[in-house]
């Protein structure tokens, strides 16, 4: 099967090559950690749609709907 790597692997062969590998720069950018606005870790996750948690503060903020 052609390139079924990456979050958007989960599709397989469906929806295009296009939209997957978009899917995939958004995706492992949405789940990896962020740096806090508050205390500067590299500690900040999604909870949800546009909001984001620091673990080491225990901050909730709201940013972007993929990435703060
Ligand atoms: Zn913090």
């Amino acid at each position: 099967m052609a390139n079924t790597k990456g979050p958007a692997g989960r599709f397989g062969a469906r929806y295009g090559i296009k939209i997957r590998r978009k899917i995939n720069r958004v995706e492992s950018r949405q789940k990896s950690k962020h740096k806090c606005p508050y205390c500067d870790e590299i500690k900040v996750k999604r909870v949800s749609l546009g909001i984001y948690q620091c673990r080491k503060c225990d901050s909730k903020f709201t940013g972007g709907a993929y990435s703060p």
